[in-house]
């Protein structure tokens, strides 16, 4: 079979060396336990003819594969040159070296209650094409995170789910998991993606210096506030959903930040001043919305109040 892997999850838990990419619903549900953050991510574009190859599996991009790219960006990503993802995401000490809801037999403590899209989809990435997603398994494979553990095969495997093959994913829970992600993916950008986006234009997309910040295939981690003042702008309850929000995230980064301090180690230091800007920019974001200061958005493109205060309190995930 070509281009073929199995995949089987023994929960072993070294996969989640880190807290997750999730939502902004994801991140109010679990409030108590993953700081939240905005990722941006420099996705650099994919051309015609470019040979990708990891292993012995090659493949020189045509113009079907391009297009299908294209398709992905245009619903899930930003463009300024490059393509830019513009994500919610969990946010901690690197040091630890594992996500807030690891256990220490290695289980998942929210497996049954809200576990992020994006682990569901693991280890298949939602913004590569399903016709290249062998490429994402092979490169994941021979990654240090995965070593060990055993769980991508190539070809067929007892006890393993055949998850791609033929240019295809071909598992029926793989699949269901992409769509769900690159559905809330599609969703957080109309919630509030695209909004700060267009706030963070002239003085980060518009500014090749200020992009230089961002390398190729890298992240720049920034406070979560401009999502929470852009939903807030919503309705009254959105504003009140996120001041509780922000209640909940300043007293889990004091914990965290107490924490470190008794670790006592080097590296934990910029994280903790990050930390300490993170807490300050939520105490301004309060005080605005204490005051009302926060603008109501002018309706245009907007999803209803109702949809976003459903979203923001669970109902709707
Ligand atoms: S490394 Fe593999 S086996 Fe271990 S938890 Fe992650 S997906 Fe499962
Ligand atoms: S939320 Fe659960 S499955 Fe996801 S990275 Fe954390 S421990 Fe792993």
């Amino acid at each position: 079979m070509v281009n073929a892997f199995s995949f089987a999850c023994s929960a072993c838990g070294k996969c989640c060396n880190s807290p997750p990419a999730m939502t902004l619903a994801e991140l109010f549900r679990h409030r108590d336990r993953f700081i939240g953050c905005i990722a941006i991510g420099r996705i650099p574009r994919k051309r015609v003819g470019e040979r990708v190859r990891v292993g012995q599996h090659e493949r020189v991009l045509d113009e079907a594969d391009i297009a299908a790219f294209d398709t992905l960006a245009d619903t899930l990503l930003q463009r300024a040159g490059d393509t830019f993802s513009i994500t919610a995401q969990g946010y901690d000490y690197p040091s630890l070296a594992r996500c807030p809801a690891l256990e220490d037999d290695g289980r998942c403590a929210i497996h049954s209650h809200g576990k992020p899209l994006t682990c569901e989809v693991v280890p298949l990435d939602p913004l590569v094409p399903d016709t290249l997603q062998h490429l994402v398994l092979a490169a994941r494979n021979q990654s240090a995170v995965y070593f060990g553990a055993e769980c991508i095969r190539e070809g067929e495997r007892e006890g393993a789910a055949l998850m791609v093959a033929q240019g295809r994913v071909v598992d029926a829970h793989a699949k269901d998991a992409l769509i769900r992600r690159r559905l809330a993916l599609e969703k957080e950008r109309e919630v509030w993606g695209q909004a700060v986006f267009e706030a963070l234009r002239k003085e980060l997309f518009d500014s090749p210096a200020a992009l230089a910040r961002i390398p190729a295939g890298g992240f720049l981690t920034i406070s979560i506030v401009p999502a929470l003042l852009t939903v807030a702008s919503v309705s009254g309850r959105c504003r009140r959903l996120c001041a509780d929000y922000i209640d909940s995230q300043l007293a889990l980064i004091d914990r965290c930040i107490a924490q470190a301090l008794v670790r006592r180690r080097l590296e934990d230091r910029p994280v903790t001043l990050e930390l300490r800007g993170f807490a300050n920019a939520y105490r301004h974001a309060k005080a605005a919305l204490a005051e009302s200061t926060v603008m109501a958005s002018d309706g245009g493109h907007s999803p209803a109040p109702g949809a976003v205060e459903a979203y923001l309190s669970g109902a709707v995930l």
